[in-house]
């Protein structure tokens, strides 16, 4: 184990099983159709790897930047896209994967602006759900994990950048 990590929620050998089964629930709505996958940076970026892998659909990739301004102005709950022009989605169906769903502003900004654009369908997929009260209505119709409300990293999830590359989702010590 990392030495800044207090201990380790969800092993690989967890992630993996739990992966065989999300996937096979987005097969059984997904298996006939021309999926868009957009992937949140750089959060998901581990998870959607390991995910898209296990959908064997016909599919194009796309990546997204968005950032969430929490912490001080956390009140604001804004979300911005960072790049100059989303995926073009008109008419197609699109699935979202991003790493966790914290206040699920960061989805639902995502689903909202993709539907805008004339997707014919958007579903969200997470790696975590962090069981809490949310002021907006939660927009991931798959998620491979509940955890409780607290601060993780691994598997993509970054502390100040580091630790995406940690194999498993843990906590980091104080
Ligand atoms: P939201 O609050 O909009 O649902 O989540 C925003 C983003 O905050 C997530 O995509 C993720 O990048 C980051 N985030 C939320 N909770 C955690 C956490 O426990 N650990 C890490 N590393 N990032 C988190
Ligand atoms: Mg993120
Ligand atoms: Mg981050």
């Amino acid at each position: 184990m990392h030495r800044d990590v207090e201990k380790i929620l969800i092993t690989e050998e967890e992630i993996r099983q739990r992966l065989d089964v999300v996937a096979q629930k987005i097969l059984l709505e997904f298996a006939d159709d021309e999926l868009v996958v957009v992937i949140l940076l750089k959060g998901a970026l581990v998870f959607a790897a390991d995910m898209c892998r296990r959908l064997p659909v016909k599919m194009t990739v796309e990546c997204i930047n968005v950032a969430s301004y929490h912490g001080d102005i956390k009140s604001s709950g804004k979300v911005k896209f960072l790049d100059a022009k989303l995926p073009e989605v008109a008419g197609k169906k699109v699935l979202v994967m991003d790493d966790i769903l914290d206040t699920g502003l960061t989805m639902r900004a995502v689903v909202d602006s993709l539907r805008e654009l004339g997707a014919s369908e958007v579903k969200g997929c997470v790696l975590l759900n962090k069981k809490k009260e949310r002021s907006v209505t939660c927009e991931a119709d798959y998620r491979a994990f509940d955890i409780e409300d607290e601060f993780v990293i691994g598997y993509g999830l970054d502390f100040q950048g580091k630790y995406r590359n940690l194999p498993y989702v843990g906590v980091m010590k104080q």
